[in-house]
């Protein structure tokens, strides 16, 4: 079913998570473990993201260095199909220009419509750690805009092989929004701009990056609004868990702490009382986003469910 459906039919607030794929060599049963527990909240789908490949450079005989690509965290697809398979919910894999041709990305999308999967989340990805600013592919697409042309011109029955009959696919689209803007824009409007074109472009909802002030969100929402975005606009929470947290979540995300949390962080000496922190955080903000009837809360989970269930078995 498409995500658009379960929003629009919803009474209340929806519950959703999204999941990592576990480091290669790892079993599905790491995956498994995390979603039991959050199951009781009725999640309609689940979000699996996806990672690029990385490189590193081994060294060779006569100190020669061999560049080798590694993906840490493979598995998107087959992740999905087990989720469907196992709880019967829809899963939503991430899907990335980063890496891909644009013949990758209809095979993949391909073998996602054999898998009876509705719903893609559409994203440009990040750069390598290797580069400075982002690459794509040599026939591969810049802007996730691109890519929502693509998936939309599959949803018209329009593929890249055009010489022979073809059936159009039925994907739900969904993108990604910045309350506090995207790292690399000039500023909120043009990013606004670019975010109104990818729903221009199909783009059927947006889930937004995390944020730990919720009246950012509901700004972002308003200037959605005034820029002529009206699509649902889910917001995404992610508990703080960790000492290492506090300082990576702001640096990899780019992402401001209020004040008054900063002040309670301040005061942690250990990772227990930043999850306690992030906890009782994650309550009031998603408390505040149910009371204004937000279309879905949808919890990062980054392998934490401990934080996402003490959270949501106080509001869901
Ligand atoms: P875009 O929408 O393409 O925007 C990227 C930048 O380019 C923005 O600054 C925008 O303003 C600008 N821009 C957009 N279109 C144009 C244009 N036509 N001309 C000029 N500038 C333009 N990353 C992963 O690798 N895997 C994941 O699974 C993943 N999941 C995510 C889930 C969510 C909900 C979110 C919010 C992010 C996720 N990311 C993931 C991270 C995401 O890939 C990065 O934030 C990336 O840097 C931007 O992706 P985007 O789709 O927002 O890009």
């Amino acid at each position: 079913m498409k995500i658009t459906d379960h929003l629009s039919q919803a009474k209340d607030t929806l519950f959703s998570l999204e999941i990592l794929p576990p480091l290669k060599g790892k079993s599905i049963q790491s995956i498994y473990d995390g979603i039991d527990p959050l199951m009781e909240f009725n999640p309609p789908f689940i979000n699996v993201t996806y990672h690029r490949e990385e490189y590193i450079y081994k060294e060779r005989e006569r100190g020669l260095l061999e560049k080798i690509a590694i993906r840490k965290r493979p598995g998107t697809v087959g992740i999905c199909a087990a989720i469907m398979n196992k709880y019967h919910v829809d899963a939503v894999p991430h899907l990335i220009c980063g890496g891909f041709s644009r013949e990758e990305t209809e095979n993949a999308l391909i073998d996602l419509q054999f898998l009876g999967i509705d719903n893609v989340l559409a994203l440009r990805g990040d750069s390598i750690k290797t580069e400075s600013t982002f690459r794509p592919h040599l026939d591969g697409h810049e802007y996730a805009v691109d890519l929502i042309h693509q998936v939309k011109g599959m949803n018209d029955g329009n593929y890249i092989m055009d010489d022979i009959q073809l059936e159009p696919t039925d994907f739900c689209i969904g993108t990604a929004g910045y309350p506090e803007k995207h790292f690399e824009a000039m500023n909120l409007t043009t990013d606004l701009l670019y975010l109104k074109a990818k729903v221009d472009a199909g783009a059927e909802y947006i889930v937004t990056q995390m944020f730990f002030d919720n009246k950012k969100y509901f700004d972002f929402v308003a200037a959605c609004r005034a820029a002529g975005i009206m699509v649902p606009i889910i917001p995404g929470l992610k508990p703080i868990k960790s000492l290492t947290h506090i300082s990576f979540l702001p640096k990899f995300f780019h992402i401001d702490y209020p004040e008054d949390l900063s002040k309670e962080l301040l005061k942690c000496k250990d990772n227990k009382t930043v999850e306690q922190v992030g906890i009782e955080w994650g309550i009031a903000q998603s408390k505040e986003l149910y009371a204004a009837k937000v279309p879905c809360i949808h919890y990062y989970t980054m392998s934490n469910s401990y934080s996402v269930h003490s959270i949501a078995k106080e509001i869901f």
